[in-house]
């Protein structure tokens, strides 16, 4: 059996990177840049005013109150590029660019302003409220690069710097299929010995998360055959292909014997975890598989950190993996000898200020009622019996 690393390692390198397209900028929260971004211009494109009041030379009003001569404004959008003589000031607007000469501003509310002279109370330092011209960003660097993720941040970087359309990575085109003869649909009332397919929804959401186009599929029964055929089909026109459900070791468990009659190359079909140890990988052609045990709470553990890793690979994500940090354990926790344990938690943070890890009450791996709670994992190596509350571990946010 692999290790979730080992497993994780033989992902990446199946996941190949998917072509660039190119988007407008309003479309293009949550895509991957393909291109690294470069200023146009130097940031701030001219020495700008930090305050409302008067661009003035310093050395005019080291005695105060000093009385300066208004010959001029200077509004933003409506700049005064008039050189600033001794004994002169402008009128100045933040945002505005400063006259040559002027050395500072000082701000309106130390200033009286009448008959065309204002009178100022308090001395500036050179460069007092000026940000000076390219001192936040040069021309010609590079402010965002290829393989980031675009946030709502990054759009302002992206517009400032004239960037109407952004070359972005394609968006990999996902397909799920939920298989079990005891699904119903959504709008269906279960019958005896049924229950409604939810993991369809959650994993669509997540592979949206993920950056992925969906294509939700019709449930599908247990029957190796149409399976065999239901795989085929939905594998030539997507790029992965997420099955829930019949890949443990029962009598109606299809999704393998399904993919050997396809002769799809399977890379793992166990990983030491828990839970979420009979997750498949394999391929089909160009179509990478993800074959997850059915159990809900099983599927988002197993799509998060195995068919995530893949879909953002493909768009050339930076950091494709979900990012494992530091938290302190608020209650004891179990692990198990031969397996990593990966336990939902909610996170709080603490009187102190340390991130907390509060492990789920819940019903066990089958409860994703409980589980809807949880925003991180909960990381317990194999060969850990136990972790005591206030011991130090390692989680991993939950997207979305
Ligand atoms: P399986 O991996 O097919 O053995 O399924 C394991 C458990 O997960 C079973 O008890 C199923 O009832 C449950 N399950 C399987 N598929 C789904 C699904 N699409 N939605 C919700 N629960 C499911
Ligand atoms: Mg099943």
């Amino acid at each position: 059996m692999i290790s979730v690393s080992e497993a994780i390692g033989i992902i990446k390198s199946q996941a190949q990177r998917l072509p660039a397209e190119r988007v407008a900028l309003a479309y293009a929260l949550g895509r991957v840049l393909a291109e690294d971004i470069v200023a146009d211009s130097d940031l701030p494109p001219f020495n700008r005013a930090q305050m409302d009041g008067y661009a003035v030379r310093s050395a005019d009003i080291e005695r105060v109150p000093a009385r300066l001569r208004v010959v001029g404004e200077s509004a933003a959008g409506r700049g005064w590029h008039e050189r600033l003589k001794a004994g002169e000031a402008v009128r100045i607007m933040t945002g505005a660019p400063v006259p040559p000469g002027a050395d500072s501003v000082q701000k309106v509310e130390v200033t009286r302003e009448a008959d065309g002279v204002v009178e100022i109370d308090e001395a500036t330092e050179p460069g007092q409220h000026i940000v000076t011209r390219a001192s936040e960003i040069r021309e010609n660097e590079v402010v965002l690069s290829a393989g980031e993720e675009i946030n709502a941040a990054k759009m302002a970087v992206l517009a400032s710097f004239g960037y109407a359309e952004i070359l972005v990575s394609k968006r990999p085109r996902v397909a799920v299929l939920a298989t079990g003869t005891e699904l119903v649909n959504v709008n269906e009332k279960p019958g005896a010995d049924q229950i409604r397919d939810s993991n369809s929804y959650s994993l669509s959401a997540y592979a949206q998360l993920a950056g992925a186009t969906v294509e939700r599929l019709p449930l599908a029964g247990d029957d190796p055959e149409l399976l065999k055929l239901e795989i085929e089909d939905a594998a030539s026109r997507s790029d992965a292909l997420i099955l829930s459900g019949g890949v443990s070791m029962g009598v109606y468990d299809f999704t393998k014997t399904a993919l050997r009659a396809l002769d799809a190359e399977i890379f793992f079909e166990r990983v030491s975890l828990r839970p979420g140890k009979p997750t498949v990988f394999a391929r089909l052609g160009r179509t990478l598989i993800f074959g997850l045990p059915g159990n809900p709470v099983s599927v988002s553990v197993t799509f998060n950190l195995f068919a995530r890793t893949a879909l953002r690979a493909m768009q050339g994500c930076l950091d494709s993996e979900m990012k494992e940090e530091w938290a302190v354990l608020a209650r004891n926790v179990k692990g198990a000898i031969e397996r990593a344990s990966y336990l939902p938690a909610e996170l709080e943070t603490s009187e102190d200020g340390r991130l907390l890890a509060q492990p789920l009450k819940w019903g066990g791996s089958s409860d994703f009622v409980a589980f809807a709670r949880a925003t991180a994992l909960i990381i317990v190596p194999e060969g850990l019996r136990s972790v005591d509350a206030g011991e130090r571990v390692r989680i991993v946010h939950l997207p979305g």
